[in-house]
């Protein structure tokens, strides 16, 4: 077993927490998943993926000096050469120290990079992106999320807030959006926004609402849209055409060979990524659009914890101490 090498990867998310001991080809060996409890903080947290760590470790025999190194993906921006989570709103962490507490615990090289980027990295390894030289990975869910891969590097840009095309500006006076400002995508084409405009839209929610508890849900109005129930397919419509508006730009931008679609709502063949398509044919540079692929994403929602684990391995996302 020790001829190979193995990483953790650490997906933080809003919600859960997955934990996986992946070896050099990106297969997982262990794993387990844990609920967030984003209202706790950072340091209890910290401390709760420090257990899940060890049960990893238990669960395949193996002891943390076996280990080559550790990576963290947190659904925010990062400073990863001080192990400092800068702002991640949905977990209402600012300035945290989190790789600090980690470090405490394990003396092994950690990295600290963003959800997104490490996504991104996976689907290039090992996933939707493998032989490309240049992707964009766009995760569509609660928000809107993007990392790119030039030329075989995951760009990190030079401000830490790179690839936040769910904040690139799609109206001059639009919807108000999460982070302060109007107009974004975000306010557009995520989840959340989805899920406003239905109640808005669909005139009987009552009848496409499969679970009264949730309310009206994303699922819920790609069910009715499916259905053709008009209002849920104008939600889809109008939701399609913005994402498409993001990701032409993106593409004259970068010139990205594939773009991947992951996320709850990105993976949706039918209803989202197959008129993205046929809006990026119809509205890029004809060229451009007859070269690049639009395809959905081959790692699902194990991408991030997957990246993490290659995050010290193969990148700058270092601490330095
Ligand atoms: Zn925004």
């Amino acid at each position: 077993m020790m001829n190979e090498t193995y990483s953790i990867g650490v997906d933080i998310g809003g919600t859960k927490i997955n934990t996986g001991l992946i070896d050099a080809r990106g297969q997982i060996k262990a794993m387990t998943t844990i609920l967030t409890g984003s209202e706790t903080g950072y340091e209890v947290i910290a401390d709760r993926v420090v257990r899940q760590v060890r049960t990893v470790l238990d669960q395949a025999g193996m002891e943390i000096t076996d280990l080559k190194s550790m990576g963290f993906g947190v659904p925010g921006t990062v400073n990863s050469q001080a192990g400092l989570v800068l702002y991640a709103p949905n977990l209402d962490w600012r300035e945290a120290p989190f790789t600090e507490i980690i470090r405490r615990e394990f003396a092994i090289p950690i990295a600290l990079g963003q959800d997104t980027h490490a996504a991104v990295w996976a689907e290039f390894l090992f996933g939707a992106g493998v032989g490309c030289r240049n992707i964009a990975c766009l995760t569509i869910g609660t928000g809107i999320g993007c990392g790119l891969v030039i030329d075989q590097q995951l760009y990190l840009g030079g401000l830490k807030y790179v690839g936040e095309v769910g904040h690139s500006l799609v109206e001059l006076d639009g919807r108000p959006c999460s982070c302060g400002n109007r107009g974004c995508l975000e306010a557009y084409a995520s989840g959340t926004a989805i899920q406003k405009r239905g109640r808005e839209l669909i005139e009987d929610i009552d009848g496409v609402v499969q679970d009264p508890r949730k309310g009206l849900t994303t699922q819920d109005i790609l069910k009715a849209a499916g259905e053709g129930r008009q209002g849920a397919q104008q939600v889809l419509d109008e939701a399609v055409s913005y994402l498409g508006m993001g990701i032409v730009n993106l593409i004259h931008l970068f010139g990205p060979e594939k773009v991947i679609l992951s996320g709850g709502l990105g993976s949706v063949e039918d209803l989202i990524a197959d008129p993205v398509r046929a809006f990026v044919k119809e509205r890029s540079y004809s060229n451009v659009a007859d070269l690049v692929e639009i395809t959905t994403a081959e790692l699902g929602e194990v991408a991030p914890m997957i990246g993490a684990a290659f995050l010290y391995r193969d990148h700058r996302y270092q601490f330095r101490s």
